[in-house]
């Protein structure tokens, strides 16, 4: 009674003592209802109409303001809108499912499998979940889009539930196996309980994510945002732990940061979205999406800089441990005798390889795995072979992927030793050639480089290679 205006008591008091009559009793609608049309938008928009009123009893004492505001959604204009977004989010969903696939290609060698991160496919599983629930969400409020949110809905639900969650899958197995491997000898039964842990961790992201888009949906909406798409961040970090050169190829890097961005922008920074059709409220936040769209550019730029500059390029030189340096001066006891001078450079032959490794003082003997790009390609690595420059030409003719420049013939008289990559000689002479590892196994820098961006062991004897 106290909080009410005073006008509305001095009436009051006035009914009181004036016996008023059944007329006073019934409250006072006064109402002022009108349609509402921004100039600005087309003659094809929705139309908002809005209430606004008061509702008035003087015996009571009551007073309540009504603002209502209806709309009337142009349903088929705003069909073809949600049809035409739809089907942008499903060529998005399409490339990110290839953009997937070209990943786990990447990194089908368990040593390779291990070095990403699983937070980092978990978050984007998550992301991918939040985004199918979403459009499901969409499909229940509004029905005449059903089909074109049911099928972006689908395609989400394919990329999340079996290819991404497969992905983690392997990439629990990889560090099982590794894990196995390196002496700890777990069972089977640890490895499901490990998948069964990844469910139940990713069901209870995808609540924390949920249930977060409620609570600061509105409020923080930027934040929230921003922390959803920090996808990049843990593969970030775990390269930092592991000086993980490049365990993202760069497809999957480009791809993902760019499709994923397709959503938001649209929702946020298209005007006259299918959104604002329904709702017409629903809000444009351009200072989000310029944040968001560097916020991902930031972290896929880093991403690609670690890929080209070494894991802890960011990280000062002096907070780091010391490195291997694999260009070190080779031990006197490999190097080959110098030939003698009165020796002139023979003609090219064919010789076997018993020959080769009998030829020089020292030389490798053990021939280790070959890179190829697909096992179908080109022959095995044995076989009678030429032990000078013509051979570089019928290597590549065979498909191997590892082809050898011009520069890293060695000159006729220097003393070279063998690179059991690619076979050729290798030009000691030259530091910036070669890379000796701590086995004391040494190959050219560019054979070495391409082995490791697959395998961070020596493809001689498997130890395992410090990072560059
Ligand atoms: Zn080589
Ligand atoms: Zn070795």
């Amino acid at each position: 009674m106290h909080d009410l205006d005073p006008s509305f008591a001095v009436d009051e008091e006035e009914d009181e003592n004036n016996s008023s009559s059944e007329a006073d009793r019934v409250p006072t609608v006064a109402a002022n209802a009108h349609y509402r049309r921004k100039k600005s938008k087309p003659a094809h928009d929705s139309l908002a109409m809005q209430l606004n009123g008061t509702i008035i009893s003087p015996n009571c004492a009551f007073r309540s303001e009504v603002n209502v505001t209806a709309v009337r959604t142009d349903w088929e204009h705003t069909t073809g809108k949600a049809i035409n977004y739809s089907f942008y989010m499903m060529l998005t969903c399409l490339t990110q499912i290839v953009v997937l696939l070209r990943q786990m290609l990447h990194t089908q060698s368990p040593s390779a499998a291990v070095r990403v991160s699983l937070l980092c496919v978990g978050w984007q599983t998550v992301l991918d979940a939040v985004l199918c629930v979403g459009h499901i969400f969409l499909c229940l409020v509004m029905q005449p889009l059903f089909t074109a949110f049911a099928s972006v809905a689908f395609f989400k639900l394919l990329i999340f539930c079996v290819i991404e969650m497969k992905y983690m899958a392997i990439v629990v197995q990889a560090r099982h196996n590794a894990s196995n491997n390196a002496g700890n000898d777990t069972s089977a039964e640890e490895l499901r309980r490990k998948v069964a842990l990844l469910h139940l961790r990713f069901y209870a992201a995808l609540m924390f994510a949920t249930a977060g888009f409620w609570a600061f949906g509105q409020k923080h909406r930027i934040l929230y945002v921003l922390f959803l798409y920090s996808f990049w961040v843990p593969q970030i970090v775990c390269n930092i732990i592991t000086e993980a050169k490049k365990p993202l190829h760069h497809y999957f890097v480009y791809g993902m940061s760019v499709t994923r961005l397709v959503a938001p922008m649209y929702m946020f920074a298209v005007p006259n979205n299918f959104m604002k059709e329904v709702n017409p409220d629903f809000p444009t936040d351009l200072l989000m999406c310029e944040l968001l769209v560097l916020w991902v550019g930031v972290q896929a730029a880093v991403l690609i800089a670690q890929g080209k500059y070494g894991a802890r390029f960011m990280i000062p030189a002096i907070f780091l441990p010391p490195k291997y340096d694999y260009s070190r001066p080779i031990p006197p006891s490999m190097k080959p005798p110098p030939p003698p001078p009165s020796e002139t450079p023979k003609p090219p032959r064919n010789i076997s390889d018993d020959e080769a490794d009998g030829a020089g003082a020292v030389v490798v003997k053990q021939r280790g795995p070959r890179i190829r790009k697909g096992s179908g390609k080109g022959k095995s690595s044995g076989g009678p072979r030429r032990k000078n420059a013509a051979r570089v030409g019928s290597e590549e003719s065979k498909g191997t992927t590892m082809t050898v420049s011009e520069g890293t013939r060695p000159p006729p008289d220097a003393p070279t030793l063998d690179c059991v990559i690619c076979y050729n000689d290798i030009d000691i002479s030259d530091r910036m050639g070669y890379m000796l590892a701590p086995c004391d196994h040494i190959f050219h820098r560019t054979c070495l480089e391409q082995w490791m961006d697959v395998k961070m062991e020596c493809p001689i004897c498997r130890k395992e290679l410090p990072a560059l």
